[in-house]
């Protein structure tokens, strides 16, 4: 079938749709209903339906399957592969939940899990899902802070952690700093099961309250831990937003919308059926990792290649390399990746047999053209990007590869995908956009399924956050986008992005994406900071490839910069200040840190850090602050 009348169908008439979706999954039970809508915005998928995520994800494969395999989790920093078939995948996670159920934890409880990218985290994951108690996995990388608000937001029972992670060579101990959150916590766990590598040679252990779980696993080596059959609309998992813009909202999914989701999305957009191959370079501390290193693939009988590690280490090939070994079909990764690739040299892209290789797809944040290209043509396969949020757990715009592939257009992530309903509405009026009008990307309820129940705890911020920026009950997604002639979307970048120069509205993003294009542009951040006479005016802040360069040649490349805006957007968007920069402020994920900028560019305190990935960065701003701009404008 097109993608055309497939996605016709699937928002004209969702209930039906969804029900042939269903029938993706297992089922204990079928659902009465499809749909309930009775209390907008909220709504139920798969009403009465009785479920389990990991029985789809493991059991209801072993028949067929049982000797392929499931999770292969390659740790580049610790020199460890394991490679687990389903069948052993299946023991190791029924070991786990026995260990669960041992230690008191019972369904709809909550269980933190504190874990790098290793096997043990994934199967922490499964062990939950199995016996319907709720994770809710926090990013290894968060500082105890972090860890200490999800805890209190989240109050789990038990929290799982690795003794340590680590990046780069270097072993950073997680138990110190769950033990740090732990005391800070006003709802600690009742215990802490700790996953030992035997990285961290200090490990404490506090009597009463900490379980080793190598002691406690050896107890249950042939538990069987029957599932759990969950009503479809039970939380399977909290995982609380990247905190960009504010503070981390705890996005709540469900069971059997979740995983039909899922398992739409795997073969029709990403094109992985049953034994095929798809490695996901995220963590499982992100959606992403959620959603496609563990219950995506396992869920379609797939294998899930799972990675720890920088992807330059042992060197700039291992990613490509890893395709080669388990013939990867479809790749998953972010653009930041591509983009930390894109400066070594790029003979690494051809050195591997990519013959299984068929597509790759980025998220996260926007793709810059040049990195598009670049790796489009080193790869010479289709690079996909796609959109969408923690909340919504699967992809809202994208190309479907597994459908019917259309035309790759460098800059947009696509066409809206099967069951999403998007209006791009006037941000004041709420009226519809024509094409190439711009407008704030919103969902028409009902949100389909997959795409967040509520806000973990408070239905209220369900509410608030996102369904109540327009007269009609539409979920905002806070991002600015476009839509051509051809229905292709374009993201602009979010609506506190936006500035105001005299009176012209500029997005911070067009702004960025020019000067990106600058040959010895590396990355850049453009943000507004307040000027008595034009209301607002553009500072662009930027890193360049050169590894280090003097005055002069600061000062020449800000001219470049300055000069390619005013001619590509005009002279109202020609920035008033440009500052060269060693690094700029990003989140653990990725993403550009703008509102840390803004507050250190405008003399404020810098907010909320505690999403901050390298604190040497805001140090780096403020030299170039204190040193003053290398261009300045007006
Ligand atoms: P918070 O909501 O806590 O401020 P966040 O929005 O950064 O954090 P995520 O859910 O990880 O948390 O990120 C989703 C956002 O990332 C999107 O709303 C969008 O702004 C951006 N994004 C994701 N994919 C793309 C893409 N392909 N192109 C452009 N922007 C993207
Ligand atoms: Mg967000």
């Amino acid at each position: 079938m097109q993608y055309e009348d497939l996605y016709r169908r699937s928002v004209e008439m969702p209930e039906a749709f969804w029900a042939e979706q269903a029938a993706a999954i297992d089922w204990r039970r079928a659902p009465d209903a499809i749909l309930d809508q009775s209390a907008p915005p909220f709504r139920r998928w798969f009403c009465g339906g009785l479920t389990n995520l990991c029985y789809n994800a493991i059991d209801r494969h072993l028949v067929d399957r049982g000797d392929q395999l499931a999770l292969v989790a390659v740790s580049t920093e610790t020199g460890v592969t394991r490679e687990l078939s389903y069948r052993q995948l299946h023991r190791e996670v029924q070991t786990f939940a026995a260990v669960l159920h041992e230690l008191g934890v019972r369904r709809g409880e909550r269980v933190v899990i504190y874990m790098p990218n290793m096997a043990e985290a994934a199967i922490a994951m499964l062990a939950c899902a199995r016996i319907g108690a709720i994770h809710s996995v926090v990013f290894g990388g968060f500082a105890s802070h972090n860890l200490a608000l999800r805890i209190d937001d989240a109050k789990p029972a038990l929290l799982i952690c690795a003794d340590a992670g680590m990046r780069g060579g270097k072993v950073i101990a997680y138990k110190p700093l769950v033990d740090a959150a732990c005391e800070e916590a006003v709802h600690p766990p009742r215990h802490v099961l700790v996953v030992s590598r035997g990285l961290d040679r200090e490990l404490v252990m506090q009597a009463g309250r900490d379980v080793d779980y190598a002691g406690a696993a050896a107890r249950h080596a042939n538990s069987e831990v029957p599932v759990a059959w969950l009503e479809s609309n039970e939380p399977s998992y909290v995982l609380y937003t990247s905190g960009t813009t504010g503070k981390p909202k705890g996005v709540q999914r469900d069971v059997g919308g979740h995983a039909v989701a899922l398992a739409l999305s795997m073969r029709m957009v990403f094109d992985v059926g049953p034994g095929q191959v798809m490695f996901s370079t995220s963590d499982v501390g992100w959606a992403v990792g959620h959603s496609y290193n563990v219950y995506g693939p396992l869920l379609v009988g797939a294998t899930s290649l799972l990675y720890e590690g920088l992807p330059i280490r042992p060197d700039p090939g291992i990613w490509w390399q890893l395709c080669e070994r388990y013939r990867v079909r479809t790749m998953f990764s972010s653009p930041t990746a591509i983009r930390v690739l894109k400066k070594q040299d790029e003979t690494w892209l051809g050195k591997y047999d990519l013959s299984a290789f068929k597509w790759l797809f980025l998220a996260g944040e926007p793709l810059d053209e040049p990195t598009a290209h670049w790796i489009t043509d080193g790869l010479k396969r289709p690079v996909i990007d796609n959109y969408w949020q923690t909340e919504t757990g699967w992809p809202v715009l994208t190309l479907l590869p597994g459908l019917d592939m259309k035309p790759v257009k460098l800059g947009s992530p696509g066409l809206p995908n099967l069951g999403y309903k998007l209006r791009l509405v006037n941000e004041v009026t709420g009226a519809d956009c024509a094409a190439n009008e711009k407008g704030v990307l919103t969902i028409q309820p009902p949100l389909p399924p997959g795409c967040l129940s509520t806000v973990w705890g408070d239905d209220q911020r369900y509410v608030q956050s996102y369904f109540s920026h327009f007269k009609e009950l539409l979920y905002s997604s806070l991002d600015w986008a476009i839509r051509d002639e051809d229905g292709y979307y374009y993201i602009l970048g979010r609506t506190d992005d936006v500035i105001n120069v005299a009176g012209h509205r500029l997005g911070t993003r067009e702004i960025e994406e020019v000067v990106a294009g600058c040959g010895e542009v590396a990355e850049v951040a453009v943000i507004g900071v307040a000027d008595e006479i034009k209301g607002q005016v553009p500072i662009v802040f930027a890193t360049l490839k050169a590894a280090s360069c003097d005055a002069g040649e600061r000062q020449r490349a800000a001219s470049a910069m300055q000069a390619r805006v005013v001619e590509q957007l005009g002279p109202i968007a020609q920035p008033a200040r440009t500052y060269i920069v060693d690094a700029l402020p990003k989140t653990r994920s990725g993403k550009l840190l703008r509102r840390s900028l803004s507050a250190l560019a405008q003399k404020a305190d810098p907010g909320d850090l505690s999403t901050l990935d390298d604190p040497s960065a805001l140090e780096a701003v403020r030299k170039a602050l204190a040193r003053g701009p290398d261009l300045r404008h007006g």
